[in-house]
């Protein structure tokens, strides 16, 4: 459980696209018979009431230690990853963002254009569905899906479960591509080696201060979809300000996915890792 929101990670799946695993997966979110929406308790068997513990009139701590104690656990697994990736020459990169900024599309075109200059391969993390292994798949890259059920962040058990299914070439790059959220995410370490956000114009340029966990995280940000910018009232030079007063060294790269402005920079940054 993310002790964050509560999110729970009971239902975990990793499905490898382009096997049998992939034939017995719904493409969509299906309220069969028994299908129950797992709720945010604090306890399993609260059903939303607060145990006694969790009195609000009394201080947070055990929530606070559970909180400590899962993230140190999350830590450790991390660090092991980062060596066992590290043995391998393999980089990874935890691409985070909100639903829809574009995150997929960056990957599909960075694969199409060979724009790594070496393998790719992905780990991708959503609730529900293989769509969007599926569509790496097709872009000609090894992937595995993540489906988190409840969770709304990837962890690195759930990592290291999708790494050992993907297996990854020696020498690959290793996107995570991390379940669509600006909040969650920024707290877990995968093992990766940077962090990247992508925001797209259309999301609003107040993200960095509203979410300013996530940017200050962050190696790099990427801003998506400048081709729509005559059309949406989005400052980019404000948005970079605010970046940089959270994180000054932030590495900020606007750029279109849709129509290739920018592409260049993201490409030599990913072949400098
Ligand atoms: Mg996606």
């Amino acid at each position: 459980m993310c002790t964050t929101c509560g999110c729970g990670a009971d239902e975990v799946r990793v499905t490898a696209v382009g096997t049998t695993d992939a034939a017995t997966q719904p493409r969509g979110h299906d309220h069969g018979p028994g299908h129950a929406h797992p709720h945010p308790d604090t306890h399993p068997d609260t059903h939303g009431e607060l145990p006694d513990s969790q009195d609000p009139t009394e201080p947070r701590t055990h929530t606070i230690d559970l909180e400590q104690r899962i993230l140190a656990k999350n830590d450790q697994l991390a660090e092991e990853t980062r060596h066992w990736l590290g043995d391998r020459g393999i980089t990874a990169v935890n691409l985070m963002s909100s639903p829809g900024s574009g995150k997929t599309s960056l990957l599909e075109r960075t694969i199409h254009d060979n724009g790594a200059g070496r393998p790719i391969s992905v780990v991708e993390g959503d609730q529900e569905t293989v769509f969007d292994a599926t569509r790496i798949r097709e872009a000609g890259a090894k992937a595995v899906q993540i489906n988190t059920g409840a969770g709304c962040h990837l962890d690195a058990t759930m990592v290291k479960s999708g790494l050992e299914k993907l297996d990854p070439g020696n020498g690959d790059l290793v996107f995570l591509e991390n379940v669509g959220n600006l909040v969650c995410p920024a707290m877990f370490d995968l093992g990766e080696a940077r962090k990247v956000v992508v925001i797209s114009v259309t999301e609003g340029d107040d993200k960095p201060l509203k979410y300013p966990h996530m940017f200050a995280a962050a190696d790099l940000v990427v801003v998506n979809k400048t081709d729509l910018l005559p059309y949406v009232d989005f400052d980019v030079d404000r948005c970079e300000k605010d970046a940089r007063s959270l994180n000054p060294d932030v590495t900020w790269m606007p750029l279109s996915v849709q129509r290739g402005d920018g592409l260049d920079a993201w490409y030599e940054w990913l072949r400098e890792l």
